[in-house]
């Protein structure tokens, strides 16, 4: 098979283009299958975002009619306007909406639809819902409901897959579940050991035992930490690997019994157990062992008489390259596009085919390997803070251009909101090339291209990664993000680094200035040769004149990323010359002034001459919270500048304020929201006595929760927020009197 595998490789990477710009346009590999009897003609699609506007486009492509359901939140948003028909489920909070079944299953009904496609996420691996479609005469776009309900229980998917033969990962999956049993069982294992919910899922109640003396008090704690998030306590052990790779397996069923891989995806590099970049083929392994791990995976679909798309997971020790069975995710994965590119198949349009009745339209050594691709996870998230997600206005969004080898899968527009109540993922960007380093090629120079601006994004920290050479080398690796933390969230006192990233800025900022002085002293000399549309807002402080030059002192706050978020106050004087270019000086000791000359190439793009250097740079401008912000991209660099603008506070604004703060400008002792999210817990008294690092409240948002502590040791004042409350990103949650 791998040999086969080969030959078709080396055959068709010439028709990789090709065959992409195929995926999209009207001709298929089904179109020799016969009609199937009942063909599905119209499809509601049971989610949001970017995979709900990534369904509706193969669906328009089958021409196949779509229905799109909203929640208020997502009222005016790009997949309802994409969809043929949308009908509203609910408020925002996905419990009364995206997660409602019942109320989605009444709209399909409703609307005529003859199919549910449940996407990613919310209902898609709810057996229940599988069920409830059946039950109601619909077709639901995925599994049969007893895979989905057999694959939901890790404990019970190990007993299934170790009868089928497929490698299990040492450790117990029984019933068992008495405390001194449990650790007889780990101690037979051997530490460390992973402790996993059977329930579980976004690593939430995991637990790593290093030693005999630590299990008791970790399982009683995983024990009730299960009990609590998902309501069955039950437990497994793991032996825990120390230096896995996340590899996984893309599998393709029909109603026939027939399975197959499509080759597998290496998702290794995880922030917060959550993938943030995948590819496809996984570097640096043999054609025996993709042989075998694609092998396994279909022997662990045909043990639950599997059907349509899913994803068998798999651990691979990197110590003794064994891989071992994880679980399976009885849907389409997030990160499909990149199985598609190198496939060159659109793989909802085979679950749709498969869903009306048809066979898999190729055996398994048609399967091609066509080249290499890539998927980096675009998240409106603040890296300093740990991740944790953002929520705020696309005020610029620019992504990159759409090419044969260049996917941007995404659920947003410019202007758009990205609000607490769902996933952060702004979009996706998938790339592919002839070959790995071809395909990173492209990644790096796409995300140096994709422009977003309003709410911080994880865009140049997925440059870094990209960029380190262990990446670059393919040693990915789950602790890839840990092991790499030096080079990846750069230390302050490095200070040749440091240095260099206040030069990029400091010249950033020059042409920033440049570019608005432009504007203005072209208006100052009544001389605007017509094509300027630059909005109102670069007219403001006028430049004074002295010796008939027109000087003005400028004053920019620089974001610096090294620096956990924080700003930098950098002060220039701008002399307008009389040849109009201009003299920039820093007031810095023995620096000379730069000379600057600008051109206007369109509405935000600048051609920027200076010290012989002539660079294109792009500019995004918008105010928010009375300060404008200023975001300029050019060549691989992107900085981020704001000026305080001096508008009078009314009295609205003033309240507003004192509960409010940005990044670093709260008092001491006053403890502000991280992230907007809800409050599910407050665990101390306002009032009360506490310990530096005690735990007073939880706050959730999507997937993840967030303990906030106290930050020293004394009286919790001001603790208003309760259980049930929703709080915005920076508002004061307390403050520790010490
Ligand atoms: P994958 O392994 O494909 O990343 P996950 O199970 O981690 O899959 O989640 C898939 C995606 O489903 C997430 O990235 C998120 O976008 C979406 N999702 C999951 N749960 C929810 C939820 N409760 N609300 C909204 N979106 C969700
Ligand atoms: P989830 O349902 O949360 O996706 P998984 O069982 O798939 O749970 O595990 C999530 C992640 O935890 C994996 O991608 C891997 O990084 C890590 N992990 C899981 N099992 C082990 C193990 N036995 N040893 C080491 N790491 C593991
Ligand atoms: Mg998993």
């Amino acid at each position: 098979m791998s040999s086969m595998a080969s030959i078709l490789r080396r055959k068709s990477t010439h028709k990789l283009f090709l065959l992409r710009a195929r995926l999209f346009s009207v001709s298929t590999s089904h179109d020799k299958h016969d009609k199937p009897s009942q063909q599905i003609e119209k499809i509601l699609i049971a989610n949001r975002g970017e995979i709900a506007c990534r369904i509706i486009k193969t669906a328009k492509r089958l021409g196949i009619r779509t229905v799109a359901v909203y929640s208020d939140a997502d009222e005016r948003s790009l997949h309802v306007k994409s969809a043929d028909e949308s009908i509203r489920i609910g408020p925002p909070p996905a419990r009364l909406s995206y997660l409602n079944g019942s109320s989605i299953v009444d709209a399909a009904i409703r609307t005529g639809a003859q199919a549910i496609h449940p996407g990613y996420g919310f209902l898609s691996e709810s057996a229940h819902f599988a069920q409830l479609c059946g039950d109601k005469g619909l077709t639901f776009i995925g599994p049969p409901a007893s895979a989905i309900r057999d694959m939901g229980d890790k404990s019970a998917s190990k007993r299934i897959m170790g009868a089928a033969g497929v490698p299990l990962v040492p450790g117990y999956h029984g019933n068992e579940q008495d405390v001194d049993f449990m650790k007889s069982e780990a101690d037979k294992i051997g530490y460390p050991i992973l402790i996993k919910p059977t329930h579980g899922g976004g690593g939430k109640g995991m637990r790593i035992v290093q030693s005999q003396s630590d299990f008791v008090e970790s399982f009683l704690g995983a024990q009730r930490e299960a009990a609590a998030s998902f309501g069955i306590n039950t437990i497994l052990l793991e032996k825990y690997i120390t230096q896995p790779r996340h590899i996984e397996v893309q599998i393709f069923g029909d109603k026939y019994g027939n399975v197959l891989h499509l080759y597998e995806r290496d998702c290794s590099v995880q922030r917060r157990h959550q993938k943030i970049i995948e590819e496809a083929p996984a570097p640096n392994v043999t054609n025996e062992f993709r042989s075998h791990l694609g092998q396994a995976a279909v022997s662990a679909a045909k043990a639950v008489n599997y059907y349509s798309a899913g994803t068998v997971e798999f651990i691979v020790d990197t110590v003794s390259s064994q891989f071992y069975f994880m679980e399976m995710n009885t849907r389409l994965q997030v990160e499909h596009p990149v199985t598609e590119m190198i496939v060159g198949q659109d793989l909802v349009e085979w679950q749709i085919r498969v869903a009306n009745g048809e066979p898999l339209p190729m055996s398994q050594l048609q399967v091609p390997i066509l080249g290499h691709a890539f998927e980096a996870r675009i998240y409106a998230e603040n890296v300093p803070k740990g991740f944790l997600p953002a929520t705020g206005v696309l005020h610029h969004y620019r992504p990159v251009p759409v090419t044969a080898a260049v996917r941007v899968e995404t659920g947003v527009e410019q202007g758009d909101t990205v609000s607490m109540h769902y996933d952060p993922m702004i979009a996706k960007l998938v790339v592919g090339g002839e070959n790995r380093a071809a395909a990173l090629l492209k990644l790096k120079n796409c995300l140096s291209n994709f422009q977003v601006a309003g709410v911080p994004t994880n865009i140049n920290f997925l440059q870094k990664l990209v960029n380190h050479r262990e990446f670059e080398s393919g040693n990915v690796e789950t602790h890839f993000i840990e092991h790499h933390k030096e080079d990846l969230f750069v230390d302050p006192s490095n200070s040749i680094l440091a240095k260099e990233a206040y030069n990029a800025a400091r010249l950033g900022a020059f042409l920033v200035a440049a570019c608005i002085c432009e504007k203005e002293h072209s208006t100052l000399k009544d001389s605007s040769p017509g094509g300027h549309s630059l909005p109102s807002i670069w007219y403001t402080h006028p430049p004074f004149r002295v010796h008939h030059h027109a000087r003005r002192v400028m004053e920019f706050e620089w974001e610096n990323e090294y620096d956990s978020g924080g700003f930098k106050l950098l002060t220039f004087m701008i002399i307008f010359k009389p040849d109009g270019n201009y003299l920039i000086e820093t007031g810095e000791d023995g620096s000379p002034g730069l000379e600057v000359k600008t051109t206007h190439l369109g509405e935000h793009d600048f051609r920027v001459e200076a010290d012989g250097v002539s660079m294109d740079v792009n500019l995004a401008v918008y105010t928010k919270d009375r300060t404008r912000h200023i975001h300029a991209w050019h060549g691989s660099h992107n900085h981020h500048f704001r000026q305080k603008l001096g508008i009078e506070l009314s009295a609205d604004d003033e309240t507003q304020h004192k509960t409010s703060y940005e990044t670093g400008s709260a008092p001491p002792g006053t403890v502000v929201a991280p992230m907007a999210g809800l409050v599910v817990k407050v665990l101390a008294k306002d009032g009360s006595k506490v310990e530096e690092g005690q735990p007073i409240l939880v706050l959730e948002a999507m997937k993840m929760e967030h303990i906030v502590k106290a930050p020293s040791a004394g009286l919790v004042q001001g603790l208003q927020v309760t259980a049930g409350q929703q709080v915005s990103d920076s508002i004061v949650l307390f403050k520790i009197q010490g």
